[in-house]
């Protein structure tokens, strides 16, 4: 059983879900300009959220959009001269290789808005019809007044919007009205009942949903700052057109990642692109870095928690080494102490009953690490028998799946100084028992043991 933190409801509720099938949407990127850390820090969350609940059995679709189209994405080629739709292409791509470069690799399937007009035409119609929308000279809008319950999922009320601009156009009936489709002659547009023009932000979620999804469908989700408008639009359009709801049954949404308080954005200008980060960090890190925080909560970037999680990853892949070659090894046991199989199953639990609780990840890697420590003792005495040892492997494997990060590598970790330091005092530890001084010696060793380092005199 899954607990899921549902925005609408404010609680924990146990996903339910028919025939095991889950219809995943989350919004996609803005492409005008390279992706971020706080990007990032959202989809590799969810990255994480469909690997567990594929873990867990079920069979998730997973659907993302991509906004090749919107106002940002226009200034940013008139200011650089060229053609929006070269440049959101261009930044698209970029995006999608910096998500394989960081293993975020479930989703099915990206839509571009663009490829989606007809649809997004057809459900203004609709919504024209059933007497929700109307036309001026500057668009048309999605009048709020006639749906009931707007901002739901926000829980504002609508005398409470009176001063929300949402976006200021003399020609809307109320101001909270937003638009559905945006009037222009300039290129790019498309052709519309409407005349020329091109669609409003969110009505691109909704037509690329119903086209893949129906009008209803499991799970939503995004950033926080998407709730309102963006949730909200995207709930009374569709159930608005549909009459059906809930549009959506689980909403779930990521905290933000900050800088000194400060969420991290494009607008701000106060971001670190993705590829600038993997400059200095590994995919892995990063990854790492961003599964320490609940989802939920907000991030504070800084280069000290970073460089933390590196430790922290790096000795959870020693341990790792250290079983793959205590496996190999002929010292390994052939029965079991008592506490390996206890240890083993009491990490199980936890690992596994915090990523079903609204997926804990903290938590998880939390009860891993100090797995780890108990594994490192436990190889150090060989105490841990071959069948035993394999089963340790298979859940270490299983984690690896669910976290997106490989633990079980082959190869030497720790940072080169690291490595250096290491065996320089191995150096001088074998000198020392040349001179038969046993008791600094043994010092060393213990000191090392205490850091997780086991040394062998052959
Ligand atoms: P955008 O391209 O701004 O539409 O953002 C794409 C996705 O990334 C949305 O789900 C945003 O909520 C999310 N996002 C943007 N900035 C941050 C941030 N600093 N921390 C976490 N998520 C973010």
């Amino acid at each position: 059983m899954i607990n899921v933190y549902n925005t609408m409801s404010r609680e924990k509720e146990e996903l339910v879900i028919d025939n095991n099938v889950i219809k995943l949407f989350v919004c996609g990127p803005t492409v005008y300009d390279y992706s971020h850390i706080g990007h990032a820090r959202t989809y590799i969350s969810f990255d994480v959220i469909v690997r567990y609940l594929k873990h867990k059995g079920y069979s998730v679709f997973y659907l993302q959009n991509i906004t090749d189209i919107d106002d940002k994405i226009i200034n940013r080629a008139k200011e650089r001269n060229v053609d929006p739709l070269e440049l959101s292409h261009k930044f698209e791509e970029e995006y999608l290789k910096d998500m394989q470069l960081l293993n975020v690799t479930n989703v099915n399937f990206y839509a571009r808005a663009t490829e989606h007009m007809q649809a997004i035409i057809n459900q203004i119609q609709t919504l024209m019809d059933k007497g929700y929308a109307y036309d001026t000279p500057t668009g048309v809008y999605f009048d709020v007044s006639k749906f009931e319950g707007f901002a739901k999922l926000s829980n504002r009320k609508l005398d409470d919007l009176q001063n929300v601009r949402i976006s200021v156009d003399s020609t809307k009936k109320d101001p909270k009205d937003f638009a559905l489709w945006k009037k222009q002659d300039e290129e790019p547009y498309w052709d519309s009942p409407w005349g020329k023009g091109r669609p409003g932000w969110h009505i691109e979620d909704t037509a690329i949903t119903e086209t893949y999804f129906g009008p209803q469908y499991n799970i939503h989700g995004g950033g926080l700052d998407l709730i309102f408008p963006h949730h909200d639009a995207e709930i009374a359009q569709m159930e608005a057109a549909s009459g059906k709801e809930p549009l959506v049954e689980y909403w779930m949404h990521t905290g933000f990642l900050n800088v000194r308080g400060e969420k991290m954005s494009k607008s701000l200008g106060n971001f670190i692109t993705i590829k600038e980060l993997l400059k200095d960090y590994s995919p892995e890190t990063y990854r790492f870095f961003v599964l320490s925080t609940h989802y939920r909560s907000p991030i504070d970037f800084s280069d000290e928690i970073l460089k933390q999680a590196e430790n922290s990853l790096n000795r959870i892949r020693n341990t790792g080494k250290l079983l793959l070659d205590y496996y190999n090894s002929e010292d390994i046991a052939d029965s079991n102490e008592e506490t390996v199989v206890e240890d083993l199953n009491n990490f199980k639990d936890e690992f596994f009953s915090a990523m079903d609780n609204d997926f804990n990840t903290p938590i998880a890697l939390s009860s891993l690490f100090d797995y780890t420590h108990k594994l490192n003792k436990s190889i150090a005495s060989c105490i841990i028998s071959k069948d035993t040892t394999l089963e340790i492997i298979d859940t270490l494997k299983t984690i690896e799946n669910i976290l997106g990060i490989d633990i079980l590598v082959e190869d030497s970790v720790g940072s080169d100084l690291s490595n250096d330091i290491l065996s320089i005092l191995t150096d001088v530890r074998e000198k020392l028992r040349a001179k038969k001084d046993w008791d600094l010696a043994d010092k060393i060793r213990d000191d090392l043991s205490q850091l997780d380092i086991s040394l062998e005199d052959k």
